[in-house]
């Protein structure tokens, strides 16, 4: 029976036989013990399915794996300690040094990190495209040694719609796999895999977690890139793995699951950027109820964007939801059912009256996270884009008044009086 996204979200990834616990075990345990050393080898060769060390993998880890998996219709999937391993993992996977990678640059400030600076000192190069970028543009960014596409469904904060259809659709006819970070969005309002995005990753740290308990990501792979069709670029998937007796993953595998099997047995051995069993439990709770948190992050968000969009003190409103955003139409064919509770806008006055405002405010608080239950907010100039000149933040999109909020579950009517209190501060 194929079930509905709302009982994926309640019940998939661990179904308990008669007697055993209702809820996850949380398996709080380094080891694994088995009689016989036979019984250890055949694990070792990957020969029979099994625990032996939490560094690589954890039955609870699994578990809550598979729900995320079953959201993302995917067939294979993994949690990792962060959503910044997520994303590292799911590109170093495919990439080695001498390899490139097309990236869509609106990504969020970590990642953008992660691949201009960090990767590159590993050899891996990375072009970036504005996510409008035209055909001739992206056409220009491939090379003979790109080996992925990577972009994000909703830009954190850019607020930028990927159109993941012709993301793919570009990275198909080069031979390469296209990554989307569905961070924003959530299984709950897009599915990248349904638009031809072949990995799908989280970090699981924001929505999905959503009360701002537990660090976490997750790769989801759907289980569709024939590595094998392109097995020229991918050795690390389609040639023997000398580190792991010889195994091709790819031919051992298949398209379904060589992809997490070999991230698990290469990357988390020796990267070792688990989750913690602890933390995939409280992750657990929060996917429980992100069907029902979704749409009201989505109905908050949607209600400041229009309450600031008539405000005499506001410069601009970037909501992709909100019609007359330059990514309306985008957000309508991707998120018809909303997008997320983040919204970003700048204020008039600059540096000077953001920051007064957003003293001012009562309920939301000042915070660098997002996608908590608790509205809060951020304004980069004054936070994280810190160093930088007025003229520099204007030329980089983030204008010095630019306040990000997201917006949480309260009531939407407390949210907008408390920003209408604070805003007459200004
Ligand atoms: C926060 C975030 C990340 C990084 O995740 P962490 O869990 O903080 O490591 C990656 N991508 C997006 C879109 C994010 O919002």
């Amino acid at each position: 029976m194929a079930l509905n996204l709302d009982t994926l979200c309640v019940q998939a990834g661990y179904t308990p036989a008669s007697g055993e616990p209702r809820q996850i075990p949380i398996i709080q345990s380094t080891t694994f013990k088995y009689a016989t050393s036979e019984d250890m080898g055949r694990l070792f060769d990957l020969e029979a399915e099994g625990y032996f060390y939490s560094r690589l993998q954890n039955p609870t880890n699994d578990m809550v794996a598979a729900k995320i998996c079953a959201l993302e219709g995917g067939t294979s999937a993994m949690l990792t300690g962060s959503g910044m391993a997520a994303n590292f993992f799911a590109l170093f996977n495919i990439c080695q040094a001498g390899d490139h990678i097309v990236s869509e640059s609106g990504i969020y400030g970590g990642t953008f990190n992660l691949l201009s600076v960090t990767m590159a000192k590993m050899g891996i190069e990375v072009t970036f495209v504005s996510p409008d970028a035209d055909d001739e543009e992206l056409e220009k960014a491939f090379r003979p040694n790109t080996k992925c596409v990577f972009g994000e469904t909703i830009a954190n904060p850019a607020l930028t719609v990927l159109d993941i259809e012709r993301f793919a659709a570009f990275a198909h006819k080069h031979g390469v796999p296209l990554i989307v970070d569905n961070t924003f969005a959530t299984p709950v309002n897009c599915r990248p895999g349904e638009w031809g995005a072949d990995i799908v990753t989280h970090s699981t740290t924001k929505y999905m977690d959503g009360h701002g308990a537990a660090v976490g990501g997750a790769i989801v792979d759907m289980g569709r890139f024939d590595w094998m069709a392109s097995a020229d670029k991918f050795p690390g998937l389609c040639t023997p793995d000398e580190s792991y007796h010889g195994i091709v993953y790819a031919q051992r595998f298949g398209k379904e699951k060589a992809f997490i099997t070999k991230c698990t047995c290469q990357l988390m051995r020796d990267f070792g950027s688990v989750q913690s069993p602890q933390s995939a439990f409280i992750l657990n709770l929060g996917l429980e109820s992100l069907h029902v948190r979704m749409p009201r992050h989505c109905e908050n968000g949607l209600a400041m964007a229009e309450f600031l969009s008539g405000h005499e003190k506001i410069e601009s409103v970037n909501y992709p939801s909100l019609p007359g955003s330059k990514y309306y139409r985008l957000a309508q064919k991707y998120l018809p059912k909303g997008s997320c509770g983040v919204v970003s806008f700048e204020i008039k006055g600059g540096r000077a009256a953001a920051e007064r405002f957003m003293k001012a405010l009562r309920l939301a608080a000042i915070e660098t996270h997002v996608a908590d239950a608790r509205t809060c907010c951020l304004c980069p100039a004054a936070s994280t884009h810190r160093q930088m000149t007025d003229e520099q933040l204007a030329s980089a999109g983030v204008p010095a008044g630019m306040v990000r909020m997201s917006c949480g579950l309260e009531s939407s009517s407390d949210l907008i009086e408390d920003v209408k209190q604070a805003l007459e501060a200004v």
